[in-house]
């Protein structure tokens, strides 16, 4: 079997297609452009490119960014004192606050602070705790793990009834993918560093996200054949023949994979496209929440 390529990138294109002709008609009705504000603590340099590709996103969307860059050392108050000023400008309708936060500074806090109606990026304890919760919907659902299930969707998987394996339970993608793989009434299991016969278990997988940031550690024979496996690990390993002496795989090892899935996503060009495209998705949502 080979497996079906599942496009992130035109899927992702599609998406960010709807939110810009949805954003200028609202324009057009004279509402205000949705913004989005970026709070970029420090610089490490992976969280600088991604802001940068948020913003520039909003700028290619017709949204307004508005972008807080905060030294390294700001004090845990003073951090907390730009939230709630972000929380209090109606020009803003959502908040991404760029992790991971310097490790001085209370994450939970923080995010916690964050206004439920801004929170875009899905990591306010009142949104997990709703998407935790039979019945309850989330205002906003985290971005990447939106981003799998969408894409799951778009390829015409039956998640209802799947045996569906999340390997990962990190709180920004494994925890929310298998909550929302919940919702959808597949049977979930999630595995971690401590699960034990990982591949047998993986096996059972009709439906595998990896999320665990180990390059090409699933293998094609860990895969249930016909299986739907979406890969959102991105890791960089060393390639001479590459001027930058690296490239870019997912914890899957993708031409085994191919071999034996019956839909697969590609690293890169899978789901890395999707989180800034859902993103998007969750500002304009933000927007109407707030400007109905
Ligand atoms: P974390 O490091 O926060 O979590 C990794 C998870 O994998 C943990 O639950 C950990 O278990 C588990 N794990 C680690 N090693 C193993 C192992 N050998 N066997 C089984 N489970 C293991 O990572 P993230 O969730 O933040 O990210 C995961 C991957 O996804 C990374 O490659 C990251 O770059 C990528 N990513 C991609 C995004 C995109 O846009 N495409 C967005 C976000 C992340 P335990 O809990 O026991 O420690």
């Amino acid at each position: 079997m080979t497996a079906q390529l599942i496009d992130g990138k035109e899927i992702a294109q599609q998406v960010r297609q709807t939110v810009a002709a949805e954003v200028a008609a609202r324009a057009a009705q004279g509402k205000a452009r949705p913004g989005l504000a970026t709070v970029l603590v420090g610089d490490r340099p992976d969280s600088a490119a991604y802001v940068a590709a948020k913003q520039k996103a909003c700028q290619e969307l017709g949204m307004v960014s508005y972008h807080r860059p905060l030294p390294a050392d700001i004090s845990q108050e003073a951090l907390e004192a730009e939230i709630r000023a972000l929380n209090a400008d109606p020009a803003v309708n959502g908040i991404l606050v760029q992790l991971p936060l310097p490790a001085h500074l209370n994450e939970e806090r923080v995010l916690a602070l964050v206004s439920i109606e801004k929170d875009v990026d899905g990591f306010s304890p009142l949104n997990i705790g709703r998407l935790a919760q039979k019945g309850r919907e989330p205002l906003f659902v985290p971005c990447t793990p939106y981003g799998c299930i969408y894409l799951l969707e778009q390829a015409g998987v039956k998640i209802e009834g799947a045996n569906a394996i999340v390997l990962g339970r990190s709180n920004i993608v494994g925890m929310p993918a298998a909550l929302l793989l919940i919702g959808k009434n597949a049977t979930v299991t999630v595995c971690h560093s401590r699960t034990k016969n990982l591949p047998q278990v993986v096996r059972q997988a009709d439906i595998l996200i990896a999320a665990i940031g180990k390059a090409e550690m699933v293998r094609g024979n860990w895969i249930k054949p016909g299986a739907a496996v979406i890969d959102v690990g991105i890791n960089a390993i060393p390639d001479s023949t590459k001027k930058s002496g690296h490239r870019l795989v997912g914890d899957v090892c993708f031409e085994e994979a191919r071999e034996v899935a019956g839909f697969l996503t590609p690293v890169p060009g899978g789901v890395g496209p999707m989180t800034i495209a859902m993103l998007m998705k969750n500002t304009l949502r933000a927007a109407q929440i707030q400007q109905g």
